[in-house]
């Protein structure tokens, strides 16, 4: 269900905050439409880090794999990258789709057929993985899964619980929600 006691403000100041400390600068600096990597000069091992920070934060599992990484093992070898690999027409297709409310319009635009994959990493932005953290909080059930009561209610801002038998919310992982994501999109679109 769609959650309202995360907001979306308090899931990019988080971010700016676990992207400050493990890039050791100051979160003021930070934008929502900062890119990690071209702004803010974060390497792969950044955000792994970044994740942990977040998984601690929110209580969640973030995705592990990128998008296309998936493509490739739902739909087959060679779906999302050419044999040189490169981003199939489909890749990005599907890609313009996932990130059309979550990045600029400049940075969509980036994203072409052929492009390496390389360069994917730095599209991201706060914002958009702001956007799949808050996917994530999204799945919470309606009801605990323990007691079966709906009576949410959050810790910090940022820790959901079961006001009535203090159980933490069990949310979708990240990948999984990806896998969800590509299934239900191919079979509105038939990209692939
Ligand atoms: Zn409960």
């Amino acid at each position: 269900m769609r959650q309202t006691l995360i907001s979306d403000d308090k899931v990019i100041e988080e971010l700016k905050k676990a992207a400050a400390e493990t890039l050791a600068i100051d979160v003021a600096t930070i934008k929502a439409d900062s890119s990690l990597v071209k702004d803010l000069g974060a390497e792969s091992l950044d955000f792994l880090d970044i994740n942990y920070r977040i998984e601690q934060t929110f209580a969640i599992k973030m995705a592990r794999h990128f998008i296309i990484e998936h493509i490739e093992e739902m739909f087959g070898e060679g779906t999302a990258l050419d044999t040189d690999g490169k981003l199939t027409e489909k890749a990005v297709n599907l890609m313009r789709i996932r990130l059309d409310t979550a990045v600029e319009g400049s940075t969509l635009e980036a994203l072409k057929p052929g492009m390496d994959m390389d360069a994917l990493p730095a599209m991201i932005t706060i914002r958009s993985m702001a956007g799949s953290i808050m996917d994530i909080l999204d799945t919470l059930p309606e009801n605990c899964t323990e007691c079966g009561k709906s009576a949410w209610k959050t810790e910090n801002d940022t820790h959901i619980v079961c006001g009535a038998c203090g159980a933490e919310a069990a949310y979708k992982n990240g990948d999984d929600l990806i896998k969800d994501w590509l299934q239900k999109t191919q079979d509105e679109h038939k990209i692939i």
